[in-house]
Formats: structure tokens, C-alpha cells, sequence
């Protein structure tokens, strides 16, 4: 099915386009604000892993800028959240603090129901996360209201440094033009890109983050195909060219050629 270039391919070129991304923005004590760190060698804080699970529940059908503004707003009604702050706050005060992520009152019902489930783990998130294999808690998210694979995989990749590739729309639209596949579902998307590349976590963070910068650089809705990274290999790009050169006529030499043949054949003795 693959006709682009193979993901490995297509990481390296992503990575020496734009840089390390240093997703996903976390917020360091003292700061404000969540910010990326590209590079970053030190391990998450506590805090800085529950706020990724709370920013994967808050970017649900949100843009980033929404969902970290939800965060600014839950950090002033709990300046350092953590789970058991998060069990301890009333469920219509939380809906109120996130309202700027949207859908506020389902995503304040699922930070509830994910802050019971790290809680009745007990011993952090890291260990709740870190435990066993990665599809086994994979699964007991995915068990729970309110999230979804997208969100699960974010968590367990960004949160609990799990190699569990994320998948999203931005993935999707990427590796459909390139070539990779048509309209794969989100476990087909994920099983087809994790089978050709290295079980490595930091790869799959930064690819996922590249990804992303991608398409919002380059390969958006209506894809700027000019000086893109991948447009040597990208099966959309040669299908534009070659519709591009079907709709321009042959190139001027064939052009020539033709016209020669045509005259060649019009004194040939058996035309
Ligand atoms: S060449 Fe165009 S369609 Fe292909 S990946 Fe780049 S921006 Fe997207």
C-alpha cells in the first residue's frame, strides 16, 4: 500500500527540516505556563505528568491554545494539580476552571474519572503508567469514560514514557498524501507506522510532534507542496505533477519529437 516515503525516511527529513520539538509543553515550576522543550535531557516531575494526562483530556476536540488556557484556569483554582486536588474539587467548580478548553462539563467529568483511576493505583503516576506491558495499560484507559485511543496513547507516550505511537488527525491526512494509506482506522494507522519503525519511544514523541509541525507548516488542508521536505517522495506531490504535465501537453522536445515523426511518417513510402 506504501507508495511515499518510508516513515524512517520521511522522520529524518522532518527532523533535520524543523528541529526537535520538544513536545509536549509542560510547565516548570516557577514558570506560568507550559513551554517546549526541545532537547531536554532531565526526567517530568510528578506535576508535570499529571498535567499532560489533564492536557490530553483538555485538547479533545480543542486547539492547543484553548486547552492551555483550560490549564491556566484550573491552576487558579488548584495551583499545583494533582490527582488527589483533582478528586477533592467539586465537579461543577472543575467544569467552571476548564470552560475554555469546551465541552468543559464532560472533560471536568473525565479529569474526575481519570484522577479516581491514577488514585485507586496509588504510588504516582509514573508507576501507575509504568506498570506492566504497554497494551495492558493501554487498555485499562481505554477502559475508562471518556477516552479515547488518541488520548490514551498521548498519555501513555507523553505522560508515562510508554512507546505507544499517537495517531491523530494531522497523522492521518499526512500519511494518506504521502502515500502510506487511504483511510486506514486509528488502530490501522498506528500497527501499519509502529511495524516500520524502531520500538523507541523518544522517536515516537518527536516523530508524532514533527508530524504535526508538518502539517500545520507545510501539509495543511490545502497543502503548500513548495519547498516541503517530503515532496521528492510524496505520492500526492507526483500526482499533481503528473496531472500538472497531462494538462500542459508533452514537454517541448517530445513535442518536437512528435511533430518530426508525424512528417517522417507523411513521406513514408508505406504511409
Ligand atoms: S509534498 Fe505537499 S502533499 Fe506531500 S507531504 Fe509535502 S505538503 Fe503534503
Amino acid at each position: 500500500m506504501s507508495r511515499g516515503p518510508a516513515p524512517r525516511a520521511a522522520y529524518r527529513r522532518l527532523l533535520a527540516a524543523y528541529g526537535p520539538q520538544g513536545w509536549w509543553p509542560t510547565t516548570r515550576p516557577g514558570a506560568a505556563r507550559p513551554s517546549y522543550e526541545p532537547r531536554r535531557a532531565r526526567g517530568l516531575s510528578e506535576a508535570e505528568r499529571v498535567e499532560i494526562c489533564v492536557g490530553a483530556i483538555l485538547t479533545q476536540n480543542a486547539a492547543w491554545t484553548n486547552a492551555e488556557k483550560a490549564l491556566a484556569g484550573l491552576r487558579r483554582v488548584l495551583p499545583r494539580p494533582d490527582w488527589a486536588g483533582l478528586a477533592a474539587l467539586p465537579e461543577g467548580r472543575l467544569a467552571g476552571a476548564v470552560r475554555s478548553s469546551g465541552y468543559f462539563r464532560q472533560k471536568a467529568r473525565k479529569l474526575k474519572v481519570l484522577a479516581a483511576a491514577a488514585l485507586a493505583r496509588g504510588g504516582g503516576t509514573r508507576a501507575w503508567l509504568g506498570a506492566g506491558r504497554v497494551e495492558e495499560r493501554r487498555a485499562e484507559l481505554l477502559g475508562l469514560w471518556g477516552v479515547g485511543p488518541e488520548t490514551a496513547d498521548s498519555i501513555l507516550l507523553y505522560a508515562g514514557g510508554r512507546p505507544s505511537f499517537v495517531i491523530d488527525a494531522y497523522t492521518r491526512r499526512v500519511g494518506a498524501r504521502l502515500g502510506w494509506w487511504r483511510a486506514p482506522s486509528y488502530d490501522e494507522a498506528r500497527d501499519w507506522l509502529v511495524a516500520r519503525l524502531p520500538r523507541d519511544r523518544e522517536l515516537y514523541a518527536e516523530f508524532h510532534a514533527l508530524v504535526v509541525r508538518h502539517a500545520k507548516e507545510h501539509c495543511r488542508v490545502r497543502p503548500d507542496c513548495g519547498g516541503c521536505p517530503l515532496r521528492r517522495a510524496c505520492a500526492h506531490a507526483r500526482r499533481g505533477a503528473d496531472a500538472g504535465r497531462a494538462a500542459a501537453g508533452p514537454a517541448p522536445r517530445a513535442r518536437r519529437r512528435a511533430v518530426r515523426r508525424r512528417r517522417k511518417s507523411r513521406h513514408h513510402p508505406r504511409s
